[in-house]
């Protein structure tokens, strides 16, 4: 369930063409092994055809699979055989989740004038795929509750918390009312929580062309974008406050013989139903909403004036939904280490989809599929990885990360024992790499992406993404960062792809990469995301698609081969020094704002400013947030940047010099541990699951990263009395880092004398 995201991006510093790099030492290998390394992996990069994804895609797309479908378990077992043809050794691995479809949907408005939305997603006659309707999932918010409501209809922007502050100043409730939301802006599993929050009865999402529609460019088929009728379908489940996967299964995997909850007793369920709509259906009941004007930035791109409501517009919603299980067919792949066959390095990307998905998820699987085709011809050619390397087809990613998450918790002893590190994609387009991932793998991924030529400008991926950061940084102070920061910036990931069981849940160094940011499209989990507009508005000749190939294909090979892992800490502490600046500024500007605020309603600012023929009550005083102590956050964060140091310049001094093969394997077994370090057994507040102290997705974001999560949230929701404990549970974790580097870095020191 991809979303581009440019806050991602990679942004290498050191200018390096592609031949430059090419006699640069490879981290974590010796000279020698560098050179054949080098040697294989060029080797690699010629084998990947764009001509294959292009047939691949045509293939898995050619009908819908969505969990629980004819053509999912086709597809999973055709990936399979492809597996099996290029080598590998292959199986399929099942769970049985609670997957619920639709079995009625009604959303009419009954009051002032009677409307029925059609709740229907046309074919298009050019559009060959678009017809499949007996095979297609209907449009609707999986894991929402079922229900059957009438009420009021209130329009509350993108259903944020802050929209509904701005409601309560305008003197507006959505107690009892049925609201509506805009999608964009959080997750849309966020809306619903919200709305419930806030008294709601129902929950209505749709598409405003503002967003995703006509006003970026022509509507689908003459153009990307949205058509009238277009739903984006998608989970709900609020797994950001309880956990992803399966909802019977909270923690353990969902196998046969597992202990299941009762669906009634399933806490990341909605509380009240949801149903996404089309701009077609929403716009009739928008223009039945009188009321206040919304605020000029709620206000879409429909032609109407957007009020608030309440007024006289009501509106009836009964959605009903099979709660039966469905079953999971993961693929899972290997080729084993011919020296470690117990590290593993995992490799994903999901094969389900909402409709016949050719972006979603089909463009990131056709080149997981290629690099595993490339890598078999390696192997027939005498290659064979120094590590075990694992790739996984998903399945139930959209439902929300059912088929990765249940193969996790199955597995999570042996995950923590031995893996190493789990590369993501999802979906992938036209433009610039994205990389989010783990802050101990910067360092690497950089090298990676100096070597890999962007197929449309002749740079290399990293020069590109440097060159556009350069071009979209905001202001003097973002460019000279850009230019002169020697190591490399990557996203923190939040969630929203197969990556976070591995690294929020289990503690494995994570990665998500992908190219995009050049292409808009508004078909995202509708029926027209198919192989048609694909191979018209996105990565057509599909050369996006081999370099993303020929990307993770070289990640693979090379932290499967290297001899010392290629961890690295200097941009771990820069990061985390970040994020410490960005929580403290957090903790003062919520003070000020508090004080400043407090002091207006004292000299009446907001009597005297509002109109009185449109009442905005003044907000109530609010307790002033105490100041914090950061000390001990502090003082790990500078331990951790000198422990940094220390173990890079034992790297430089004394690596592929003489480092004997015993103090190698102590070095990778520690290396190992460098993520794991930085998870707590107890997991975050109110949310077990999540056990790493730096990445977690947002309580009231989703799929946003909050970064220090515990400490950022207390922040955020102004829980005063929990930041202290917070602040000192990621300190010791910390510290527990410094401590894992500070050995790492003296077995290095020693090996040297
Ligand atoms: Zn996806």
């Amino acid at each position: 369930m991809l979303r581009v995201r440019l806050a991602g991006i990679l942004i290498a510093v050191v200018v390096l063409t592609v031949s430059a790099a090419e006699d640069e030492l490879l981290p974590g290998f010796t000279r020698e092994s560098s050179t054949a390394e080098r040697q294989w992996e060029g080797k690699f990069r010629a084998i990947p055809n764009a001509d294959n994804q292009r047939e691949y895609m045509r293939r898995l797309t050619a009908r819908p699979h969505h969990v629980g479908s004819a053509y999912d378990r086709q597809n999973a077992e055709w990936i399979l055989s492809k597996f099996k043809e290029w080598g590998w050794d292959a199986q399929m691995e099942t769970f049985d989740v609670l997957f619920p479809t639709p079995k009625e949907r009604v959303l009419e408005m009954i009051e002032p004038v009677r409307f029925t939305a059609k709740l229907q997603e046309p074919p298009v006659s050019v559009d060959p795929t678009s017809n499949q309707q007996s095979e297609q999932l209907p449009s609707y918010n999986a894991y929402s509750t079922d229900g059957d409501v009438t009420g009021p209809l209130v329009f509350v922007n993108y259903g944020l918390p802050k929209d509904y502050e701005e409601l309560d100043r305008l003197g507006i409730s959505a107690k009892g009312a049925i609201v509506i939301a805009k999608y964009g802006h959080s997750w849309r599993g966020i809306k619903p929580k919200v709305a419930a929050e806030h008294g709601a009865i129902g929950c209505i999402i749709y598409s405003d062309p503002g967003d995703d529609g006509f006003s970026s460019d022509d509507v689908f088929p003459k153009g990307p974008m949205r058509p009238p009728d277009g739903v984006q379908r998608g989970s709900v489940m609020d797994f950001p406050s309880s956990s992803p996967g399966d909802p019977l299964t909270p923690g353990i995997g969902a196998t046969a013989d597992a202990k299941r909850l009762a669906v009634k007793d399933a806490s990341s369920i909605t509380k009240i139903p949801v149903l996404p709509i089309s701009y077609a259906d929403a716009q009739p009941l928008l223009a039945a909403l009188t009321g206040p004007m919304a605020p000029r930035d709620w206000r879409g791109a429909l032609p109407i004036s957007y009020h608030l409501g309440p007024g006289s517009a009501k509106v009836h919603l009964k959605v009903n939904f099979n709660w039966d299980l469905k079953t999971l067919y993961n693929v899972i792949a290997k080729i084993s280490g011919a020296e470690q066959p117990d590290a593993w390095i995992i490799r994903g990307n999901h094969h389900d989809a909402w409709v016949n998905g050719a972006e979603d998820p089909t463009s990131g699987q056709v080149a997981l599929l290629e690099e595993a085709r490339s890598l078999g011809e390696l192997v027939k050619q005498g290659w064979r990885p120094k590590r075990t390397i694992i790739y996984c087809a998903w399945d139930g990613e959209e439902p929300m990360l059912l088929g990765s998450t249940e193969w996790a918790e199955t597995h999570v002893k042996e995950l923590q024992e031995h893996a190493v590190v789990y590369i993501n994609s999802d979906g992938n387009g036209r433009g610039y790499l994205n990389v989010e991932g783990s802050h101990t793998l910067e360092h690497f991924i950089n090298g990676v992406a100096a070597d890999i030529k962007d197929p449309e400008t002749e740079l290399s991926a990293s020069q590109r993404d440097r060159l556009a950061a350069i071009a979209r940084a905001k202001n003097a102070e973002d460019r000279q960062e850009v230019r002169q920061r020697a190591e490399v910036r990557i996203g923190a990931l939040g969630s929203g792809s197969d990556y976070t069981a591995f690294l929020d849940h289990v503690g494995i160094a994570s990665l998500n990469l992908g190219y995009g940011g050049e292409d808009e499209g508004g078909i995202y989990h509708s029926i027209y995301d198919d192989f048609y507009w694909f191979t018209h508005f996105s990565d057509k000749d599909f050369v996006y698609a081999r370099a993303l190939s020929q990307t993770i294909g070289t990640a693979v090979m090379r932290l499967a081969n290297a001899d010392l892992l290629p961890f690295e800490f200097n941009g771990l502490a820069d990061t985390i020094r970040l994020y410490l600046k960005q929580l403290k500024k957090l903790a003062d500007d919520t003070r000020e704002a508090t004080l400043e605020r407090n002091k207006q309603i004292e000299e009446g600012v907001f009597n005297a400013t509002h109109d009185p023929r449109r009442p905005r009550p003044a907000p109530s005083k609010e307790d002033v947030p105490p100041h914090l102590n950061f000390a001990p956050l502090e003082n790990a964060s500078d331990a951790l940047v000198v422990s940094a140091q220390r173990y890079h310049s034992a790297l430089t001094q004394h690596w592929n010099k003489d480092v004997a093969a015993r103090t190698l394997q102590d070095l990778n077994r520690k290396l190992m541990q460098a993520e794991h370090v930085l998870t707590t057994a107890e997991g975050l507040p109110r949310r077990p699951w999540y056990k790493h102290i730096i990445y977690a997705p947002g309580v009231y974001s989703g799929y946003d990263a909050k970064t220090i999560p515990g400490v950022r949230e207390a922040i955020e929701q102004k829980r005063w009395d929990e930041l202290n404990a917070e602040i000192i549970r990621v300190a010791t974790a910390l510290r527990g880092e410094v401590e894992l580097i500070n050995s790492a870095a003296e077995l290095l020191e020693r090996s040297g004398r």
